[in-house]
């Protein structure tokens, strides 16, 4: 195993979002093409925003994507899985405080008694000096005697940050370089005690031994804050690689109101993990060669962190939609029945009185044609359910004509007389008659398909006909020939 240590660390405050499924997937990619280790770290210091349920719905939704991790949190009642735990921030408050103590200490932090009430009055007098707000350092340097004079007044702790600049060579943007008086001496601790997120995440990446942080650009500001903390707490400093967001068909942050913000959206919708998991690694990284389609096993193998992209991509349902097509196609037979059955049977449809084999050979014959697990339902319909009404449009176009009954009465002959119920004789039977009529082969095929579904597309013609068995399909021509007697007579 290499050395390489990754991780994702999600705020549990709520669904999981396809950017933070993008941000994991980079992480995985690379853990698993390096041999590494991949963590999932739950940053749940916001204890009035993150709930138990919430944890569950962010592991829900990694599993469901295929990201599985090797070090992380215990799930109801189990316990935690790695050497380098608790793996939930909650739960390592203690080791804050000692790090915190070691900063003070160390004079690398200080305690900041300023009242709320200071602080905000200082900020409005900045905002109407039309000054940046600031903080005015009133506590930066107390003597260890004033420091006492405060007896137990409450105090926050702030970062001393240092003179100079902070430079990043991060993986993907290149090297950032700022100026470390552009910050503040921020909060690392609240009055209350609690960890701001900046002390919280570079303690446990420094500690978890982290070796590369892959994480939204939203956070490229923040770096150079953790580089400082990094370095006054000692650690040794992961390579950082800030991808860039996803964004909305608009182009716009995808915003966490948008259906399809939630990753659980897309399995809802029908979408194949694998073609998401897919869709999303290409909207950051570019593979060396015109390949799009990529199981997750190729992905890892083809994954290199040097093809990642610094622009953001839009999202493109279109391309989703295609490449899920894609990968629905990949699957074998065996494997897209039992992604379909479940769908159909809540559906209501009766599968029970259905051979096995018919079953196979049913979504067999979908399999070319369905773009999303979903459309099954709308495709495949017919075989449960005898249609009852007929697409309008193409209704006109196939039933319409004068010599559309006696069209329909020579399909329904051909059904009846066929020696045997098969593909090939009922495609031979029709070749026949297009040769005696003159007629292409379509002004008998497209009449036939809306009598036997109701609808213009769907499944190849034969193939579904043979599904549905000869005695069914007489008594959908039937009903279909009086449907148009009634249609021309009205
Ligand atoms: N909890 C942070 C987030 O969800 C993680 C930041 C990081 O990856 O360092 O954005």
């Amino acid at each position: 195993m290499s050395t390489v240590r990754v991780r994702i660390a999600p705020s549990p405050t709520g669904f999981f979002h396809i950017g933070n499924a993008k941000t994991a997937l980079i992480n995985w990619l690379y853990a698993r093409k390096m041999g590494g280790t991949f963590i999932l770290r739950l940053e749940d210091t916001d204890t009035e925003r993150s709930k138990d349920e919430y944890s569950d719905v962010v592991c829900g939704a990694l599993l469901w994507l295929g990201i599985d991790w090797d070090e992380g949190p215990g799930f109801h009642g189990d316990p935690d899985m790695g050497a380098y735990g608790p793996y939930r921030q909650s739960q390592r408050t203690e080791l804050y405080r000692r790090e915190v103590q070691r900063l003070l200490d160390e004079g690398k932090a200080y305690k900041c008694f300023c009242t709320k009430e200071e602080l905000d009055a200082e900020r409005e007098r900045a905002t109407a000096e039309k000054r940046p707000p600031r903080y005015n350092k009133k506590c930066r340097d107390l003597t260890p005697e004033q420091v006492a004079a405060k007896g137990a007044a409450p105090f926050a702790v702030r970062f001393r940050v240092p003179e100079g600049f902070t430079e990043i060579h991060d993986l993907v943007q290149g090297v950032v370089r700022t100026e470390n008086k552009e910050f503040d001496d921020f909060i690392i601790v609240k009055p209350n005690g609690d960890a701001i997120f900046h002390l919280a995440n570079v303690v446990d990446d420094g500690l978890m031994k982290m070796t590369h942080v892959f994480r939204g650009d939203d956070h490229m500001t923040n770096a150079t804050r953790h580089v400082m903390l990094f370095n006054a707490l000692g650690y040794d400093l992961p390579r950082f690689g800030h991808l860039p967001m996803v964004l909305d068909e608009a182009g716009k942050k995808y915003s966490k109101r948008l259906h399809g913000a939630n990753v659980l959206d897309w399995r809802d919708d029908g979408y194949l993990p694998e073609a998401l998991v897919n869709y999303l690694v290409l909207l950051g990284w570019t593979p060396g060669d015109d390949r799009e389609v990529f199981r997750p096993r190729e992905l890892i193998e083809a994954f290199t962190i040097e093809r990642l992209g610094q622009s953001a991509a839009k999202f493109d349902l279109k391309k989703l939609q295609w490449l899920n097509g894609q990968h629905i196609r990949l699957l074998s037979v065996a494997e897209l029945r039992a992604r379909l059955l479940p769908i159909l049977e809540k559906q209501g449809f009766d599968l029970a009185s259905k051979p096995d084999a018919w079953l196979t050979q049913m979504v067999g014959i979908c399999q070319e044609k369905i773009k999303t697990l979903n459309e099954i339902v709308e495709y495949a319909d017919f075989f449960f359910v005898e249609p009852t009404t007929y697409e309008e449009k193409a209704v006109k176009k196939q039933w319409e004509g004068a010599d559309a009954p006696a069209r329909m009465q020579a399909i329904r002959d051909i059904f009846a007389q066929t020696a045997e119920w098969s593909v090939e004789t009922l495609k031979h039977a029709y070749e026949d008659l297009c040769a005696k009529t003159g007629d292409a082969l379509g002004k008998y095929i497209h009449p036939t398909r809306l009598a036997l579904t109701g609808k213009s597309v769907g499944p190849g013609l034969f193939e579904l006909a043979e599904l549905l068995g000869r005695e069914a399909c007489l008594a959908r021509m039937d009903r279909a020939i009086d449907y148009i007697r009634n249609m021309k007579e009205s």
